[in-house]
């Protein structure tokens, strides 16, 4: 877990803003969920994923519940449309802080944020299209250039089943090539072993049976269509038959974002598809649902990667040197942000030197500086500080025109 100092905090603030106008155009409204939930909601994510079996911060609380921190945001999406009955379609997006205890490397942390995209209670596969689309399209807004659109589907939960047996029989008959962790998961849930980067299973599993194989008509209709919106629309995509995602839940679609620049442990910029079961076993009705996940914390790693999407810069305009007792920047800070300009001070009454280094340090375009002198005719300095402003030389005005001085210098 982390700190995220300036001028970085600025940058997932901006990151947040760019994803909310994203989202917001396309008519997904904001969604905030508790952080801590009943564990009891994050259990119906499935008993075979390590999310929920292993890396979960659970705790009895005061009043003797067993809750979470919350390690994705979709159950605890599905428990709210469940607890509000909102009208269908349910186009929603949201954000913050998850919580897994994974080990820590790069791109990987036990805190780490998200933004989110969920649409509940309509089946169409143009819903999988419009959601991936927006994923695609965020990534652009940030200015990324190295991101690979993989896509696979899981079939219907009919086909997924038959699918799952049939990978079963092949893990098991070759059982003691595994490796030791999916020897344990194929046990349990044969679909994860497909999601090991183990390189002790990768020939088991490029020899496994494919999904394509088993898919009902209905469920190769879906993903035809998946497909062909994603070509209208020019986005390109490649697709993955060991796609099969982290989470249990998923059925028909999945994707997965990777960034080119990332190792290939961690390279899932984001990723979701469709869930089939998650609100009705939160006690809703049997509700469609798809949505991703983009992991902030990764991302901007690779936006480091590619040199896009730096931090802004949130310096403030002008910094008041005051070194007759700060009763007048008091007043002069105070008149200046009343009209929208960012403006910082100097306290504790230091000497003119160290009010401005602070002033230099602020990285503001001009000192505003009262001594005694100005005091007492009633007049301020203003000094430029940047490079770029040295044409404008230092000068002295009456007191009662630096809002009019200021408006017009700033503009
Ligand atoms: P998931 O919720 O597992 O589908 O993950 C969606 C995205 O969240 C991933 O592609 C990552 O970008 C991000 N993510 C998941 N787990 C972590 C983690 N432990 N640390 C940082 N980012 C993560």
């Amino acid at each position: 877990m982390r700190d995220i100092l300036a001028p970085e905090s600025a940058r997932w603030r901006a990151f947040v803003e760019v994803f909310a106008r994203v989202a917001g155009a396309a008519g997904y409204q904001q969604v905030m969920s508790p952080l801590l939930e009943d564990l009891g909601v994050f259990q119906r994510i499935g008993d075979a994923t390590d999310v929920v079996t292993k890396e979960m911060y659970d705790f009895i609380d005061k009043g003797g519940r067993h809750v979470a921190l919350r390690p994705e945001l979709t159950a605890s999406i599905c428990r709210a449309f469940v607890q509000h009955r909102p009208t269908t379609p349910w186009k929603v997006w949201s954000t913050g802080s998850q919580f897994r205890y994974e080990r820590p490397q790069r791109g990987r942390f036990r805190q780490f944020d998200q933004v989110d995209i969920e649409v509940l209670g309509a089946d169409d596969p143009y819903v999988d299209v419009e959601v991936i689309a927006l994923g695609w399209e965020f990534y652009r807004a940030l200015g990324l250039r190295q991101v690979a659109l993989q896509i696979n589907t899981l079939g219907e939960p009919d086909d997924r089943a038959r699918y799952v047996e049939a990978l079963r029989v092949h893990f098991q008959a070759k059982f003691d090539s595994l490796s030791p962790e999916s020897q344990a998961t194929s046990q349990k849930n044969p679909l994860r072993v497909l999601d090991s980067k183990r390189a002790q299973d990768q020939a088991l599993i490029a020899s496994a049976p494919l999904i394509a194989d088993f898919l009902s008509r209905d469920a190769a209709a879906h993903f035809a269509t998946v497909q062909a919106g994603l070509e209208s629309l020019a986005i390109p995509f490649t697709i993955d038959p060991s796609l099969v995602r982290g989470l249990d839940y998923y059925r028909r679609t999945t994707f997965e974002y990777q960034g080119a620049t990332l190792d290939s442990a961690q390279n899932a910029l984001g990723g979701g598809g469709r869930y089939d079961g998650l609100v009705e076993s939160l006690g809703g009705p049997p509700t469609p649902g798809v949505g991703f996940a983009l992991g902030l914390d990764r991302t901007l790693i690779a936006c480091d990667d590619e040199g896009v999407f730096p931090a802004p810069v949130v310096d403030v305009d002008v910094f008041v040197v005051d070194t007759t007792g700060g009763e007048e920047a008091l007043a002069i800070t105070a008149s200046l942000r009343a009209i929208g300009v960012r403006v910082d001070r100097a306290f504790d009454n230091r000497s003119m030197k160290s009010q401005m280094k602070a002033a230099d340090r602020s990285g503001a375009q001009f000192a505003v500086i009262v001594g005694s002198d100005e005091l007492a005719a009633g007049s301020v300095v203003v000094r430029p500080l940047r490079a770029e402003r040295t044409e404008d030389s230092q000068t002295t005005i009456p007191r009662l025109d630096l809002i009019s001085y200021m408006q017009k210098a700033l503009r």
